[in-house]
């Protein structure tokens, strides 16, 4: 177990961690043993408004602190960041059930938003021109929103949170972060080693909860912007309610995330690149690959193969044995819904391979690695996003017939080709429809330096979180024209 426990997840709120009561609360699971660590209280609009104040006070002083003087704070949290990894690694194998190499992954993908943060004062310089007009020049500044907001999912605990309040910071924002309510204990970890680093009170609060104040967030007058990162049922409520409300949102959705093989691909790379693609994280990535699209000929060997290296799977929880591959997915809500999709998928004519519903009579909320062969783009299972482990076998006869099979998909995160064929990779890059595209690359994941680009279904918004996007996104621009010629007294021009 991690060093700190709480009975109760402590919310921060103007410097102060508070242990909030409130009528209901939200249980928080070790999802491998089944067990109750922690529970969540569910704040309200009372809790907002203290939360509002707190950031409102601090964005004075925040604000107007030199870049150079914030990037210092985000220098100090880079390197509480990389002392802690092994405690917050630890603290979200145990929160979501995810193996320990993959909560250091989840880590990481965040540390890399700080290191990009440190840069702030290089990426949010403004452009000048000289003599726009006679004696007139030119100058952009960016200046920073105000108050903004981040609410985030169970899956990376770290580092979608880590997405958002690094760079909004940075940027000269406070911020009002609401994590997951399934996984708030890494949430608080962050919080806490932020304000280690030398964070002033007010600039980055933390409060818990579920639907009651994400709305809250969306409406209240006094919050300028919303990232959001989960469903895509939820991202589009959030989008069109606090858009109504006058606030800039980026709100990331839900994925179908395809991994197309050629018969040219190299085997044994694409194999291990399918195997962490599709059950890494228990297949609970917003970026995991859904469908496998054998293209061809090669459809038949690539299903023995997955189906042999799935028997070799190690499931288990992660803490009580390092060796374990894959952990349980998050709750047993979802083990039971990822059982009913199987059991419905298979009532519907695909072929079950391999059925991970064998394990789910042990401790924890685990479903094993799932194979279905046989789908087809008519199926409801080849569209819906499943969130958990589960990989649909489809077989196209040639590359164009993958793409216009892919294309048809609403979602729009991500697809892979696995080819050694320069040719097939450009066409695919070329036609396909989405906006991270993996050339031999089993997840393109987000990295910090570019933006996570989402595509149709899978992102609400204009400007997408991380990399350029994110600086845009947290401020807004000033252009200024100045005249300081001897005669401007006297002269009136425009
Ligand atoms: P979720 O939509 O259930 O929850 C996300 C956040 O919204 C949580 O903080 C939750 O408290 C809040 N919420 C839940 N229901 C709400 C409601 N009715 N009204 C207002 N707020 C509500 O998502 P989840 O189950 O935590 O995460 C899984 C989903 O996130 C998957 O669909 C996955 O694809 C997606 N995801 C997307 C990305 C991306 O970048 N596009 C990244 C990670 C996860």
């Amino acid at each position: 177990m991690p060093s700190e426990s709480y009975e109760i997840v402590p919310s921060l709120i103007n410097g102060e961690w508070l242990s909030i009561n409130k009528d209901k609360y939200t249980n928080v699971y070790n999802p491998a043993k089944g067990e109750i660590i922690s529970k969540t209280p569910m704040c309200g609009n009372k809790e907002l408004d203290k939360a509002v104040e707190a950031a409102e006070k601090a964005f004075v002083s925040w604000s107007s602190l030199p870049s150079n003087n914030r990037a210092q704070i985000l220098f100090n949290y880079r390197s509480l960041l990389k002392d802690n990894l092994e405690e917050i690694a630890k603290i979200i194998s145990t929160e979501n059930g995810k193996t320990l190499a993959e909560a250091k992954g989840d880590i990481q993908r965040g540390f890399e938003v700080v290191e990009f943060a440190c840069g702030i004062s290089q990426l949010s310089k403004g452009e000048s021109l000289a003599e726009v007009a006679p004696n007139i020049d030119a100058t952009t500044i960016r200046e920073p929103l105000g108050i903004c907001a981040g609410i985030s999912p169970f899956n990376f605990p770290a580092m979608v949170p880590m997405w958002m309040f690094p760079l909004a910071i940075a940027c000269g924002n406070t911020f009002i972060l609401k994590p997951s309510e399934k996984v708030p204990l890494t949430a608080v970890k962050l919080v806490k080693l932020f304000e280690k680093a030398g964070l002033p009170k007010g600039v980055l609060n933390l409060i818990h909860g579920g639907k009651e104040i994400v709305d809250g967030l969306c409406t209240h007058p006094k919050i300028s912007a919303i990232s959001f990162v989960g469903s895509s049922i939820v991202g589009h409520h959030v989008y069109s309610l606090a858009s109504l409300n006058g606030k800039r949102v980026q709100a990331g959705g839900a994925a179908k995330n395809a991994l197309l093989v050629m018969g040219d691909a190299e085997p044994d790379s694409t194999l291990r690149a399918i195997m962490s693609s599709s059950f890494g994280c228990a297949g609970q990535r917003c970026m995991a690959g859904s469908l496998l699209v054998g293209v061809g000929d090669v459809k038949e060997s690539l299903k023995e193969k997955v189906s042999g290296a799935i028997d070799k799977l190690i499931v288990g929880d992660p803490i009580k044995n390092e060796k374990t591959e894959m952990g349980p997915v998050i709750d047993s809500n979802s083990q039971e819904r990822i059982s009913k999709i199987i059991e419905k998928v298979e009532k519907n004519g695909a072929s079950l391979i391999n059925d991970g519903r064998k394990l789910i009579d042990n401790d924890g909320y685990f479903i094993g690695p799932t194979l279905f062969d046989n789908v087809n783009p008519d199926m409801t299972v080849f569209s819906e996003e499943i969130f958990g482990p589960v990989l649909s076998i489809l077989n196209p006869k040639n590359l164009t017939e993958a793409i216009q099979w892919l294309n048809k998909l609403n979602y729009g995160n991500g697809a892979t080709i696995f080819t050694t064929s320069g040719a097939s990779a450009k066409e695919f890059r070329a036609s396909i429809k989405c906006g991270m595209v993996g050339i031999n690359v089993g997840v393109p994941a987000p990295m910090a330096m570019f933006p996570f680009s989402g595509w149709n279904e899978s992102f609400y918004g204009d400007l997408h979180m991380q990399g350029s996007e994110g600086v845009m996104f947290y401020t807004r621009q000033k252009v200024i024209l100045s005249r300081w010629d001897d005669s401007y007294k006297d002269k009136q021009g425009w």
